[in-house]
Formats: structure tokens, C-alpha cells, sequence
């Protein structure tokens, strides 16, 4: 006889706004001590309409909880010096104390050289090499959004993380590096999958906690699943205009402790850990 588990969708956008209250709290407490609001910039080269949406969403996020935010429009036909003009410009201003360059950028600019012109002490994304090294040598550093907020998921839905099996399947610098990292770091035993593991449902079945950042349509199915395991679905795909994530949600209910759903899941908490950065930008000026 099969015993089938009481799964819980994770409410992600219940989590970011617990977050987000007690970020809010922090920064009324600053400004009642006469101090300015923390303030992010964001910088959007081109005009993408999803990456708009994205900074509108940041930017109504901000206010929300009492943080200043500016927006600086390139255009797409900015080169990659305006672009570093620009970054230099927000890096040289005291008044900001976190920036954002939206990604994808326009193909005549590099990513990893706009990375590394960000200020580390305003790289709010985690994307400069200090920040990553860091966070290799387990120091004090910006985390990544998303992988931050991955973790924080696990803590408040406590899922023990110490001896765990994890597995993240994805190796992105953005989302599955780093996630790989901070669970290590967790002391959880961690596999890192990609494009060429061989097997990978087997490897997935071993997981006491799973994280997939793939970008491929309900690649996890519910019988690659271990009976009472985590699963973070990071994947944000579109199919028929439909959003998707990258785990058959439906297919592991009954299954696993807990579930991310693809809406409300894990994105919420990635914009909540980018004010979350930018307020410890904020509080670090302070020091
Ligand atoms: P990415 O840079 O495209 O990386 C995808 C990773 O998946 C690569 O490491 C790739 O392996 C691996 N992969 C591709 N096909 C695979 C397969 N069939 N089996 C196993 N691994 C496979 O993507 P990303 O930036 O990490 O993002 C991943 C997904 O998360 C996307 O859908 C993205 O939109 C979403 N996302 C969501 C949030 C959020 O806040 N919700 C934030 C960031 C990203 P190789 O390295 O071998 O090519």
C-alpha cells in the first residue's frame, strides 16, 4: 500500500512579505533618526518589455517599504563605454547606495565587464568577482538574489540542511553556482547537475532538498522525486503564453514536503533580497 504525503505549495509572496515588513521596520527607523531613505538605482539599456515590467516591479517594490529608487534609460545603441560612464557616475554618487544594471543587455556589451565596474560595496545583484569570491571563501559579501532568497525559503519553512542530500540541477554563475555554494556552506552534501549529467532523474531521486534553475518546462516529474524531499523550482519558461516553471508541480503533490509554485514562489523573494541588499549596502555606509 502507497502513503502519499501532505505537500505544502510555498507561499513565496506570504514569505517576501513578512520580509519586506521587517525591512520596512529598519528603514522607519533610520529615517525617524533623521537619516535619508537607502536608495537603489536601476539602469535599463534598450527596451525590452520584459525587462521594463521587471524594474516596474522593483521599483513599486521599493516604494513599498519606504526605500528611495531612481531609474537611468539607455538606449539600445548604448556602447558599453556609456554604460561603464554611467556606472562610474552611480558609483561616484553618495546618495545611492545600491545599483542594478538589468540583464539581458544589448549584445555589444559584456555583462562580466559591467559586473566588475559596479562599486562591490553597491553590487546589490552579487554579481561583482569580489562578491563571488567571497562568498567562495565563505567571508561577508553581497549574495545573489535569488539564491539568497532560495535559503531563506528553506530556513523559514525549516527545512534541516545539515547532512541533507542536495542537489541543484542548473549551473548558472546567476542561480545554480551559487545556490550550490551557500548550501555547502549550510553543511549540506551537495551533487551539482547540468546538460550533461548522466541520469539525472536518478540523481534528482537521491535529493533530500532540490533546486532546479533550467529554464525546461516541467523537466522534473513527480517520480524523480525522494518522498519528503524540499523542491525549490526556480525555471520561469513560458509555454503557450502560459508561465511555467521547470518541476511538474501537479506530478510531485503528495509527494514532497515542500513545493515552490511557479508563480509566487521563489521570484517574490528574489526582489525582496535585493532591497534586502541594498538596505545592508545602506546600514554598511553607516559603520
Ligand atoms: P541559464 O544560465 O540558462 O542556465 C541553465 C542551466 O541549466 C545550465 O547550467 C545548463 O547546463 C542547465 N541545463 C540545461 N538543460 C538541462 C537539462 N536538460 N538537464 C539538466 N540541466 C540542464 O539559466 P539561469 O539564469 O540559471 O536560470 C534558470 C531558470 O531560472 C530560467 O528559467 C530563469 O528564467 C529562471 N530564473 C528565475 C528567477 C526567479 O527569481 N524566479 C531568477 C533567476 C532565474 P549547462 O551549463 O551544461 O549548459
Amino acid at each position: 500500500m502507497s502513503s502519499t504525503l501532505e505537500t505544502t505549495v510555498v507561499n513565496g509572496l506570504g514569505l517576501a512579505q513578512d520580509i519586506r515588513k521587517e525591512l520596512a521596520e529598519r528603514i522607519a527607523g533610520h529615517v525617524a533618526a533623521g537619516r535619508r531613505a537607502p536608495c537603489l538605482a536601476v539602469v535599463l539599456v534598450g527596451d525590452d518589455p520584459g525587462s521594463a515590467s521587471y524594474i516596474k516591479g522593483k521599483r513599486r517594490a521599493c516604494k513599498r517599504i519606504g526605500m528611495d529608487s531612481v531609474e537611468h534609460d539607455l538606449s539600445a545603441a548604448a556602447t558599453q563605454d556609456d554604460l561603464l560612464a554611467r556606472v562610474g557616475a552611480l558609483n561616484r554618487d553618495d546618495t545611492i547606495d545600491g545599483i542594478l544594471v538589468q540583464l539581458p543587455l544589448p549584445r555589444q556589451i559584456s555583462a562580466n565587464a559591467v559586473a566588475e565596474a559596479v562599486d562591490p560595496g553597491k553590487d546589490v545583484d552579487g554579481l561583482h568577482p569580489l562578491n563571488a569570491g567571497r562568498m567562495l571563501l565563505g567571508e561577508s559579501c553581497f549574495l545573489p538574489c535569488t539564491p539568497r532568497g532560495i535559503l531563506e525559503i528553506l530556513r523559514r519553512c525549516e527545512i534541516p540542511l545539515e547532512g541533507a542530500r542536495a542537489v541543484v540541477v542548473g549551473r548558472s554563475a546567476i542561480v545554480g553556482k551559487p545556490v550550490s555554494l551557500l548550501l555547502l556552506r549550510e553543511n549540506a552534501t551537495v551533487t551539482m547537475c547540468h546538460s550533461r549529467t548522466r541520469d539525472l532523474a536518478q540523481r534528482c531521486r537521491e535529493a533530500d532538498v532540490l533546486v532546479v534553475a533550467v529554464g525546461s518546462p516541467r523537466l522534473v516529474k513527480g517520480d524523480w522525486i525522494k518522498p519528503g524531499a524540499a523542491v525549490i523550482d526556480v525555471g520561469a519558461s513560458s509555454v503557450d503564453g502560459e508561465p511555467v516553471g521547470d518541476v511538474d508541480t501537479e506530478g510531485v503533490m503528495g509527494i514532497a514536503k515542500i513545493v515552490t509554485p511557479h508563480r509566487r514562489g521563489v521570484g517574490p523573494l528574489t526582489i525582496t533580497m535585493l532591497l534586502a541588499n541594498t538596505l545592508d549596502a545602506f546600514e554598511a555606509g553607516l559603520a
